[in-house]
C-alpha cells in the first residue's frame, strides 16, 4: 500500500520514496512506491505530473488500488527516488477543484439543485446542475461564491467515523459507508471528495463563471478559478484592448463600436448591391436582340445578377438566354426562356456540363464544371427550339 501523502497534506510539492514495483506499461513503464505526493486522477480532478529523479512522470492514476506513476525510462525495486510535483499544474487544478465544490455548494444551498456531472480541462471546469438557473440566479452564485473567497474560509479534509458519518448532511456522488473522505468548507459546503484541496478559500483567488446552457433539463456552468480565471481575464483583456484600438474607442465601449460598425457594414454592403444591380441593368440594356439562343459569359455575378441579366436577354432573343459566371472551382448559371420548355432538358444539360442544378420550365438554375466551349456546345445541342 502507498502512503498517500498528499492527504496529510495538499500542498507537499517534493518527497522521498521507495520502489516497490516497476512494471512494463505501454510504451514506457508503470512505477509503484511506498509513498508519494502524486494524486491519481480521481473525482474528477486529472492525475498529477512532474519528476521522479529528473524523469518525467507523464500522468498519475490509480489501477486496483495501486497509484502508478507513468514514465518513460524503468526504475530499479528497492531505489530511493526524489520526486517533485509539476506544482503549477497542480495548484491550479486544486483551485479548480475547490472552486466546483464552492459553486457546486452554493448551488445546492441556494436554489436546491444537485451536481450531477463534473468535468475539469484545459483550465475550464464544466458543472452540470440538476435544475435550471435563470441569468440573475447565476449572477447570484458567482457574487456568492466570490464572497466564500475573500472571507478567506479554512478548508478541512478528514475521514470521520462512521458513526459520525451517519449524522452528517453531505453531498456525494454515490452511496459511501466506509473510508469517506470529506471535504468541509466552512460555513459553505461538506461534501465526500478524494482529491487535494486548498487550505483556505483565499488560495482560490478568484471564482468566475464562463458561461452557462440549458442541458438534458438542468443548466451546464463552465467556469475558472484562480490563475485560470487570471489567464482567461488576460485573454479577454487583449481581445478587448485589440478591438478598442482598432475601432478607436474605449476598452470598455467595444461592443457599442462593434456594433456600429457592423451597421455601417451592412450600410455599405446594401449600397454595394444596389450599385452592382445597376451595373448589370446597365448591360442587359446593351444586349443586341439574336435569333435563336443568347449565351453570356459575365465575370463575377452572383446567382441573383445572373438571373437578372438572364431575364433582360430572354426578352431579346428567341431561344434560351444562358447566362454564366465564375471558372475554375465551379460556373454559376442561370437560364431563362419565353419560347422554350426548359424543365425537361435540364437533365441533360447538366449531364452535358457536369453540372448540378434544376428550376422550372421558365427558369433553371444551378453551378456546372466544364470549359467554355464544352458549355456553349451543350446549350447548342440541348436548347434546340421546335423540338418539344
Ligand atoms: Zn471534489
Amino acid at each position: 500500500m502507498t502512503e498517500r501523502l498528499y492527504y496529510a497534506d495538499s500542498h507537499q510539492q517534493s518527497f522521498y520514496a521507495r520502489v516497490i514495483a516497476c512494471r512494463p506499461a505501454g510504451n514506457g513503464w508503470a512505477v509503484v512506491l511506498d509513498r508519494t505526493a502524486f494524486f491519481p486522477e480521481g473525482g474528477g480532478q486529472p492525475g498529477d505530473t512532474g519528476t521522479l529523479n529528473g524523469v518525467p512522470v507523464s500522468d498519475t492514476r490509480e489501477e486496483e488500488g495501486e497509484i502508478l506513476h507513468f514514465v518513460s525510462l524503468p526504475f530499479r525495486e528497492g531505489a530511493q527516488v526524489s520526486g517533485a510535483l509539476d506544482w503549477d499544474r497542480r495548484f491550479g487544478l486544486m483551485q479548480n477543484h475547490s472552486g466546483e465544490h464552492i459553486l457546486s455548494g452554493i448551488a445546492h444551498r441556494l436554489f436546491g439543485c444537485d451536481n450531477v456531472g463534473f468535468h475539469m480541462s484545459g483550465g475550464e471546469i464544466t458543472i452540470d446542475l440538476s435544475s435550471e438557473l435563470t441569468a440573475q440566479q447565476l449572477e447570484r452564485l458567482e457574487e456568492e461564491a466570490n464572497r466564500v473567497v475573500f472571507e478567506d474560509r479554512s478548508v478541512r479534509t478528514y475521514f470521520p467515523k462512521p458513526e459520525v458519518l451517519e449524522n452528517l448532511r453531505y453531498r456525494s456522488k454515490r452511496e459511501m459507508t466506509e473510508n469517506v473522505r470529506l471535504v468541509e468548507i466552512e460555513k459553505c459546503d461538506l461534501c465526500a471528495c478524494c482529491a487535494p484541496h486548498v487550505n483556505h478559500t483565499g488560495e482560490i483567488g478568484m471564482i468566475r463563471l464562463l458561461g452557462s446552457m440549458r442541458h438534458r433539463g438542468g443548466t451546464r456552468i463552465t467556469a475558472a478559478c484562480g490563475k485560470h480565471a487570471l489567464e482567461d481575464y488576460r485573454r479577454i483583456s487583449r481581445a478587448a484592448e485589440e478591438i478598442s484600438a482598432l475601432l478607436s474607442v474605449p476598452r470598455t465601449e467595444t461592443a457599442q463600436g462593434v456594433k456600429r460598425q457592423s451597421e455601417e457594414l451592412e450600410r455599405a454592403r446594401a449600397e454595394v448591391s444596389a450599385l452592382r444591380r445597376r451595373i448589370v441593368e446597365m448591360r442587359a440594356e446593351t444586349l443586341e436582340p439574336v435569333e435563336g439562343n443568347m449565351i453570356l459569359f459575365e465575370e463575377d455575378l452572383s446567382s441573383e445578377e445572373l438571373r437578372l441579366l438572364a431575364d433582360a436577354g430572354a426578352d431579346r432573343c428567341t431561344g434560351v438566354c444562358a447566362a454564366f459566371s465564375g471558372s475554375g472551382d465551379g460556373v454559376r448559371y442561370v437560364i431563362v426562356s419565353r419560347h422554350v420548355d426548359l424543365k425537361r432538358r435540364s437533365g441533360p444539360f447538366n449531364e452535358a456540363v457536369s453540372g448540378r442544378g434544376g428550376g422550372s420550365s421558365e427558369m433553371l438554375r444551378g453551378s456546372c464544371h466544364a470549359s467554355r466551349q464544352t458549355i456553349e456546345q451543350a446549350v447548342t445541342a440541348v436548347f434546340r427550339r421546335g423540338e418539344e
